[in-house]
């Protein structure tokens, strides 16, 4: 039946069953007896429906837990759609129920903080993010104004200027935060804030990359243009000065070879775009190797031992090759002549290492840290004077870590230094 019809036919209907219940007693007793049984039969009704308003009354008093009546008449449908209005709303809640613990989760495991506030800054809720970013402990906190509990001026200017389009960047407690507020609600408004202390440490690592390569290849630049000046400016210079010059100039250009060679062997090791092709690597002709180019390196001014014991093992011989030569030359490059040298492929109790000892100058406790970043180094002059880009170490490093290895360093300065480059079992063969 059509909806509208629902509540108005059986009350029509009754209605007419009335006047037609008077009419026949009307008809059949007179009209006292036609027009009693009307009004009583009318009385009856409406006390049913006083009744039934009655029954509702109590029941919206309480929705929820209240039973619902069995209706009567156009009660029924009345009493029908209040029950599936009550059952519809109960599953709306459950699904906003839902959906809130869900949203409270996702904001759990959010890495950005987000702490929601009225329109005069007081704080309505933040996540967990935010409590550790600001500092803020959502219990302590809540109601207090935000401007009190983050007391950097920089960020009570923000507040001032309202200036919300951009991010501000705050020192907070040894973090740099990214902190942004976009009104919503237009009486309420969030606070977003963003962990960029790695992002800027990275940043400023890029930074002082570029700076210190850029560096590293002016020097030997400057000498190359200075001596091109003097070429060009006196054509006639004698043969003896001519020839010392491009030996200079050869010697520099070497320098700034070597170091591209090994930026970019560095970002091909760094890239996702060269993953590891392991081979099987002969260990013991690996290592004469390296010491035989040692040996070169060195011409007669060190004695270089070798003792392969090791297995062999799988993993990239070109890498290894290079980062295992740079130990032992810079074995070569930093110890004096008449200095000894060994190289060493070990099996250790759960690794395999190659090993590097001399009795060199060795290295000051305080540089053993650092030594595997970029362009570190302890002393600049030798390093140059001995043919170093300064990015030998940060190479093996990197190698060691694709081969899932690591360096370890010991060295006593004015006694010598033991590197030792250890690769994991897993690197044996299967
Ligand atoms: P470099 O090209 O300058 O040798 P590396 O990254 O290979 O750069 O080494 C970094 C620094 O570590 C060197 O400049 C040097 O000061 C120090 N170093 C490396 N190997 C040795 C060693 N065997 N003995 C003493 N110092 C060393």
């Amino acid at each position: 039946m059509n909806p509208k019809l629902v509540f108005w036919v059986p009350a029509t209907l009754r209605l007419g069953l009335v006047l037609l219940g008077g009419a026949v007693f009307w008809w059949m007793s007179g009209p006292v007896t036609g027009l009693a049984f009307a009004l009583l039969v009318t009385i009856g009704l409406l006390a049913s429906q006083l009744m039934y308003l009655h029954k509702l009354g109590e029941w919206l008093d309480d929705p929820q837990s209240g039973k619902l009546p069995d209706g009567w008449g156009a009660w029924t449908e009345v009493f029908a759609r209040l029950y599936r209005l009550r059952r519809d709303d109960e599953r709306h809640q459950a699904e906003l129920a839902e959906w809130l613990a869900r949203f409270r989760q996702a904001m759990q495991l959010l890495p950005e903080g987000v702490a929601i506030m009225d329109d005069v800054l007081f704080l309505e809720w933040c996540n967990p993010a935010a409590e550790r970013h600001l500092g803020l402990t959502l219990e302590r906190d809540k109601g207090r104004r935000v401007t009190n509990l983050i007391r950097h001026p920089e960020f009570i200017d923000y507040i001032i200027l309202g200036r919300y389009e951009q991010p501000l960047t705050l020192a907070i407690r040894g973090r740099k935060l990214v902190v942004q507020i976009i009104p919503f609600e237009n009486r309420r408004q969030i606070l977003v804030t963003h962990d960029a202390t790695e992002t800027e440490r990275i940043e400023a690592m890029r930074r002082d990359f570029i700076a210190n390569a850029s560096h590293e290849l002016r020097t030997p630049l400057t000498v190359i243009v200075g001596f091109l000046e003097i070429a060009l400016a006196d054509p006639g210079l004698d043969e003896k000065t001519r020839t010392a010059h491009l030996e200079l100039m050869t010697e520099q250009a070497g320098r700034m070879q070597r170091l591209i060679e090994d930026m970019l062997t560095l970002s091909r090791l760094e890239s996702d775009e060269y993953p590891l092709k392991r081979e099987r690597i002969e260990m013991r002709a690996l290592v004469e190797q390296i010491a035989s180019d040692a040996r070169a390196l060195s011409n007669g001014r060190h004695e270089v031992e070798v003792a392969v014991d090791g297995p062999d093992v799988m993993g990239n011989a070109d890498e290894l090759r290079s980062a295992f030569g740079n130990l032992a030359s810079n074995a070569v490059r930093y110890t004096p002549a008449g200095g000894h040298i060994k190289l060493s492929w070990t099996r250790g109790p759960n690794d395999l290492r190659f090993e590097v000892a001399d009795d060199g100058i060795g290295i000051d406790e305080q540089h053993i840290s650092r030594l595997t970043e970029r362009f570190y180094r302890v002393d600049k002059s030798r390093s140059r004077e001995t043919q170093g880009t300064g990015l030998g170490l940060a190479i093996v490093k990197h190698v060691l870590l694709r081969h899932g290895g690591k360096l370890a360093i010991r060295s006593v300065a004015g006694k010598g230094s033991v590197f030792t480059a250890s690769l994991p079992n897993t690197t044996l063969p299967g």
